[in-house]
């Protein structure tokens, strides 16, 4: 039989795509991340990345629509993979967020549409795999005092992203 294993993943990033912080404050940061939503013995853990080029935090099994906030319309799902896919493979990675939606013709940028739930675009993450509920105010985000104490130690605002796989 197959064992089904599914993880809940918490991403906090910069809201700036292309925004780094340096060494010492992502891992300052992280540690207050990790203090804040997990707790010894749960089993949960907490991943550091600084991205070479900007990348996509994906939520997962968590991404049910795509809307253009141009028209409202919806956009198509395959459409968008297929379009982060390319984008990955011809080399240039996310450095270029700029798009024109098929909806109506309007130039938008990747970061600049809406997404049910939030997926992110960013080049430093701190992602706690399977968080702790202890820290969780139903949303299973940082409540607004907890993100508000982490963009001030890093410095700059801050998005979250939570998926499912
Ligand atoms: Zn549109």
């Amino acid at each position: 039989m197959l064992a089904l294993v599914s993880d809940d993943v918490l991403s906090v990033v910069p809201s700036d795509p292309c925004w780094q912080p340096d060494r010492a404050t992502g891992q300052r940061v992280a540690e207050l991340v990790t203090s804040l939503t997990l707790v010894d013995g749960d089993g949960g853990w907490c991943e550091v990345t600084w991205h070479d080029d900007v990348a996509l935090v994906d939520c997962g099994g968590n991404l049910e629509r795509i809307g253009c906030l141009g028209c409202g319309r919806q956009l198509d799902g395959e459409w968008w993979r297929d379009l982060i896919e390319e984008r990955h493979t011809s080399g240039s990675g996310l450095a270029d967020l700029a798009v024109v939606v098929p909806c109506c013709g309007a130039a938008t940028t990747l970061d600049a549409l809406e997404y049910d739930w939030p997926v992110a675009f960013a080049r430093f993450e701190i992602a706690v795999w399977n968080p702790s509920r202890t820290f969780d105010p139903g949303d299973g985000r940082l409540d607004d005092d907890a993100a508000a104490a982490v963009e001030r130690a890093l410095g700059h605002p801050i998005r979250q992203v939570r998926a499912h796989y």
